[in-house]
């Protein structure tokens, strides 16, 4: 099968043939149909440790497909079923993993359970196997090519926006800093799930453009004068939640100046930024936190979202063969949405 590896430090992910992978007992075949192309990726190319020591490694951590094979012993899914992959994968059994929240297996690193894509081979190939049935979640009437940004690009915002909802009251104001991707599903996980009112910021005017066509009731491009500009809107007060999808020091540094009192700072961005919090030096009672990925149920919950037409991905699809290509372009920041491979 075709598959969309990438190598190791240096390289820049290829289109290469495989052997088509075959489903061991109680794993399951995916005939993929949709693999979403996320930052974390640009991430890994730039940092090959952040996957250790898993390469060379077929892509795609956000995917859709049908099942096309059971391995022996798997029941509960059919052959034929549009499944998507619940990506942080854990050992099922632990006490975060007994809750859904497989995303804080306690015991993920002791038995080296690796999400795939991102440690085991990934969704931006033909077939991928999906280690159990419990990582598979029914599509259910979605888009298949919408349905597999919902696994991350929609996830992960969902969970870190549902920690703080007890927050965005009406009056509340919340602050989404780069509306890529994630933030774009930020924008409307937001609108869908409270009465907050949504400042998105980024550098791009092609994204705020977006952003305001999904719902940002005010946008604000990401520069020195930006946190100036969030203390304005919000009567000097500054938001109730902030979560930054950056994460550099000048993102997480503009999140801590337009965090208010009792508000959540939420850094969701793979980078090198820090917060430094004390008393006196940050607003009373801001709470920090840098969230991983969503719950098996939050999943679900997205995908309800999504049916109910609330949220929807800003897809743009393109075939297999284009993947080093458009991977080139998410890098140079010109995805407006989420990029898709179909292969
Ligand atoms: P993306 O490239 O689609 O979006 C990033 C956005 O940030 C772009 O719109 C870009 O214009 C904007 N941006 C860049 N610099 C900016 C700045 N200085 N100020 C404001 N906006 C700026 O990326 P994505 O796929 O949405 O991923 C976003 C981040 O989230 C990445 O760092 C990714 O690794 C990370 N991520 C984290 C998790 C997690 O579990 N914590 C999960 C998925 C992705
Ligand atoms: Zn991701
Ligand atoms: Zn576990």
């Amino acid at each position: 099968m075709k598959a969309v590896q990438f190598a190791g430090q240096g390289s820049m992910p290829e289109v290469v043939t495989v052997p088509d992978p075959e489903p061991g007992p109680g794993e399951v075949l995916l005939r993929v149909k949709a693999s979403g192309m996320c930052h974390s990726d640009i991430a890994v190319i730039e940092n090959p440790l952040l996957v250790g020591g898993s390469l060379p490694l077929i892509l795609g951590h956000e995917g859709a497909g049908t099942v096309a094979a059971l391995g022996h012993g798997v029941t509960g899914v059919e052959v034929g079923q549009d499944m998507v992959v619940y990506g942080p994968w854990g050992c099922g059994t632990c006490h975060n993993c007994s809750r859904g929240a497989e995303n804080y297996c306690t015991r993920a690193q002791e038995l080296a359970i690796k999400p795939p894509g991102l440690g085991a081979p990934g969704a931006m190939a033909e077939y991928m196997i999906v280690d159990d049935v419990r990582h598979l979640v029914p599509v259910d009437g979605l888009d298949l090519a919408e349905a597999a940004p919902l696994t991350d690009a929609g996830l992960t915002p969902y969970h870190a926006i549902k920690r703080s909802l007890g927050k965005l009251l009406p009056g509340s104001t919340a602050v989404v800093i780069g509306t890529g991707g994630l933030g774009h599903m930020a924008v409307q996980i937001l609108r869908a799930t409270s009465a907050t009112r949504v400042i998105a910021l980024d550098i791009s005017e092609e994204k705020l453009e977006l952003a305001r066509e999904i719902g940002a009731h005010e946008t604000v491009i990401s520069d020195e004068a930006a946190a100036g500009r969030v203390r304005e809107l919000t009567g000097g007060l500054g938001a109730d939640l902030v979560l930054d999808f950056v994460g550099i020091q000048p993102t997480v540094t503009l999140a801590g100046a337009c965090a208010g009192m009792c508000s959540d700072v939420t850094i969701v961005g793979v980078a090198d930024g820090r917060l430094p919090v004390g008393f006196g030096s940050s607003p009373f009672e801001m709470a920090v936190a840098a969230p991983y990925w969503g719950g098996r149920d939050e999943l679900i919950e997205v995908l309800a979202l999504a049916r109910s037409g609330a949220i929807g991905v800003h897809v743009e699809a393109h075939p297999l063969d284009e993947a080093p290509r458009t991977y080139q372009r998410l890098h140079d920041n010109e995805i407006v949405g989420r990029a898709v491979i179909v292969p």
